[in-house]
């Protein structure tokens, strides 16, 4: 399989969890912006049903006072205070200035208005502005007749335009009806807010007029509500502070009709106002434009990261997927390249008791040749052949004995049993003497010693011996036609250095790491030379066992040259070496 097919499966997954993410965020956001939707519907017409609903309870109010007036002959201010107080207006009725009444009249009646205000005690009462013109009005009483509420007494609402236009419309169409936007004559100069005022209409002999001829002319006056805007809607829409919400007192959105905002700049877009309406209210007779926006505290905080957080947790769950299918690739992988070592290890196996044995043969058949040999000999007659034969057995046995011996090594070093006796040892000496032991064993090689090191090493004379003899055996094995072995002594800092040079066939430079693996040997090279491919790897084992070091370099077809370092313990005393030489 390529790597893209080997990576196809994992890939798929990953895409597919990851578009069925994608589409699910898709539709969960779709759904949820609908739902928010119909949430945001369903506050607007909350809100201006509450906002219609107080208007009717103020309606009512006036209506209340209208009884009033209508069931007593004269309503005195006492009556319309009592009649206020009773209502506990402020506390019932939140968001109102107060309650008034202001009667309609020429200027005889205005006369009259000024001699009753006088006997009732209100000496400078006045009605005002103070012009002459045929019709008056005069707002006689203002319940709470405290604060603010005072400079409105006496004030005429026909010579403003808006509230004319209001109380006209009450007259003429015997309802409660809604004036424009005003300044009450309540505000001062701090803390002014636009104002707007509901009127119902009086009329005459307490009747309730049938045609508009009739209301103009048995018109009497006014109960009246005067309102500061941001008062009264702050408190109505208090719930609303997911909304921005507007009231402007016609249809044009523009400042000069804004009567009301529920966030401080009226003016400023908000940044990114989800929904927005606006819609047209009627409302005691006049129309007004809402205008509503969400702000950023509509609908639930978790609904609206609901559709991130499947995103993000479809995301988290396609790159682990990935993850986890990539990692299980690569299990898999490990799998396959186990099993193929294993099968590599069992090959080898094969391959190394096939070698053995053939190794094992080939003394063994020459040892039993010989002892036949030596069988028909008659040992009296030809001692010197006898002699010979029974020389010859002995070098195979010995041969064997080797073979063996080394194929022991091997599996005391994987049991971890391979024992050392160490002791002290004047190396020059002791690789001195291994050599001159060794020289007599080749006929084909000389072999040189050059160097000295004076120095004292701790080790197992036989396993130190085993190791010299390993790469003599391999530099004589591995150069043929070559007749020239080195051995070098040397020291570097608190190391031995021991190397054995050859001539011969080398190592390529890729080969030389792996010589020192168990039944490791140079491919091209094994079916020339007999051999289990253990020698180098024992010899290594036995190197670390003495803390020391060992490594090759080799030119393939010039020879190599094996170095091994071991710790110095010491340093041969000079009276030693005298009597050395003396001896
Ligand atoms: P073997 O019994 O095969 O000689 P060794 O462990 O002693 O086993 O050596 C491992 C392999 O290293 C050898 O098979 C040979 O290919 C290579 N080798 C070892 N010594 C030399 C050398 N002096 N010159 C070239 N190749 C060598």
């Amino acid at each position: 399989m390529n790597k893209l097919g080997k990576y196809f499966l994992p890939i798929l997954l990953f895409v597919i969890v990851l578009v069925f993410s994608l589409y699910a965020f898709d539709r969960n956001l779709n759904h949820i912006r609908k739902r928010r939707a119909q949430v945001f519907d369903v506050r607007v017409d909350q809100a201006v049903k509450e906002v219609k609903s107080r208007m009717n309870d103020y309606e009512q109010l006036l209506k209340a006072a209208r009884s009033l007036i209508y069931v007593k002959d004269t309503v005195t201010k006492k009556d319309w205070r009592e009649f206020v107080g009773n209502l506990e207006v402020r506390k019932n009725y939140p968001g109102i200035q107060g309650l008034g009444y202001a009667i309609v009249s020429d200027s005889i009646g205005i006369q009259k208005l000024y001699s009753r205000m006088k006997r009732t005690g209100y000496k400078d009462y006045e009605v005002f502005p103070n012009t002459k013109r045929d019709l008056y009005s005069a707002i006689i009483y203002i319940e709470p007749f405290t604060g603010r509420n005072l400079r409105a007494f006496g004030y005429d609402m026909l010579t403003n335009p808006v509230r004319k236009k209001a109380m006209e419309t009450a007259r003429d169409s015997n309802r409660a009806v809604l004036s424009g936007k005003v300044l009450l004559k309540q505000e001062t100069r701090s803390n002014t807010q636009p104002g707007f005022l509901l009127f119902l209409p009086i009329y005459k002999n307490k009747r309730l007029p049938e045609t508009v001829d009739q209301r103009r002319k048995l018109i009497e006056g006014f109960t009246y509500i005067p309102f500061r805007a941001v008062d009264l809607m702050g408190h109505l829409l208090r719930d609303y502070s997911d909304l921005k919400i507007s009231i402007y007192d016609r249809s044009d959105k523009i400042r000069e009709s804004l009567l009301f905002s529920s966030k401080e700049n009226a003016e400023a877009k908000l940044p990114s106002s989800e929904f927005m309406k606006d819609t047209t209210v009627s409302i005691e007779g006049i129309n007004w434009t809402m205008s509503f926006e969400t702000t950023a505290n509509f609908g639930s905080d978790y609904e609206k990261k609901q559709p991130y957080l499947i995103l993000f947790s479809g995301v988290i769950i396609s790159v682990l997927l990935l993850i986890l299918s990539l990692l299980e690739l690569q299990r898999r992988d490990q799998t396959l390249k186990e099993l193929e070592f294993a099968k590599g290890l069992d090959k080898k196996k094969e391959e190394f008791i096939g070698i053995a044995s053939h190794e094992l043969k080939t003394p063994l058949t020459s040892l039993k040749a010989y002892i036949q040999l030596l069988q028909r000999t008659p040992i009296h007659e030809d001692p010197v052949r006898a002699n010979t034969y029974i020389n010859k057995a002995a070098d195979y046995l010995e041969k064997l004995q080797e073979l063996i011996s080394d194929l022991l090594d091997v599996s005391k070093i994987a049991a971890g049993k391979l024992t050392m006796t160490k002791e002290d040892i004047d190396f020059d000496d002791f690789v001195k003497n291994v050599i001159e032991s060794f020289k007599p064993t080749t006929h084909t090689h000389q072999i040189m010693l050059l160097g000295h090191t004076h120095a004292l090493i701790r080790g197992d004379r036989n396993r130190i011996e085993q190791m010299i003899i390993n790469l003599l055996t391999n530099a004589i094995k591995y150069s043929p036609g070559q007749d020239r072995i080195e051995v070098r002594l040397g020291k570097r800092e608190k190391q031995v250095l021991i190397s054995v040079r050859d001539y011969g066939i080398g190592i390529p430079v890729e080969k030389q790491q792996k010589i020192f693996d168990r039944f490791y040997r140079v491919e091209s090279e094994s079916h020339k030379f007999q051999g289990l491919g253990i020698g180098l790897y024992i010899t290594c084992e036995m190197v670390k066992n003495h803390e020391g070091k060992i490594w090759v370099n080799s030119d393939a077809g010039k020879g190599s040259e094996f170095f091994i370092s071991l710790p110095v313990v010491g340093t041969r005393t000079k009276s030693e070496k005298e009597a050395k030489s003396v001896a």
